[in-house]
């Protein structure tokens, strides 16, 4: 199937739905976020969708490798936490449907944050859920104050 080279206001206006937070880039290509979690004092959580979307031409890049990749960030006082779920690919390929796909992957690692929760900290902050390295368990943290809250 052939890899479809969108713009980035293409993406915009096809990707609507998500209702995106941010927008940036790293340099080299586009980048899109959709906060999914705010603690009201200071913790919070992004989808991050990498679009493939070259800064320079403003037009997806043209080879097929160059997929659409999700990760999530927890972010809280100056400190971040980035990652990958490992049930399910990160990327989404540009191929005819990539809207619906790349809609459903950011639904399921919404789904799985959401269901793996939160927990507020004795110290003020709040303990945020991240999955462990190489496995499928999931463990929360305190990302004020570091301390470990046990699996989740
Ligand atoms: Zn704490």
């Amino acid at each position: 199937m052939a890899v479809e080279r969108f713009s980035i206001e293409q993406f915009r206006k096809r990707t609507a739905k998500v209702g995106w937070t941010a927008e940036y880039d790293d340099g080299a290509q586009h980048i899109f976020e959709r906060q999914i979690y705010n603690s009201g004092n200071g913790t919070t959580t992004s989808i991050i969708v990498h679009t493939s979307i070259d800064i320079w031409s403003g037009v997806a890049r043209d080879t097929a490798k160059d997929s659409i990749r999700v990760s999530v960030i927890h972010r809280a006082h100056g400190h971040e936490r980035a990652f990958k779920i490992r049930e399910r690919a990160h990327w989404v390929t540009r191929t005819a449907g990539w809207e619906e796909r790349l809609l459903d992957l950011i639904r399921f690692y919404w789904g799985k944050v959401k269901e793996k929760g939160y927990e507020r900290c004795e110290c003020g902050g709040v303990a945020v859920p991240i999955p462990k390295k190489k496995s499928s368990k999931w463990y929360r943290v305190c990302l004020t104050c570091d301390e470990w809250k046990g699996w989740c």
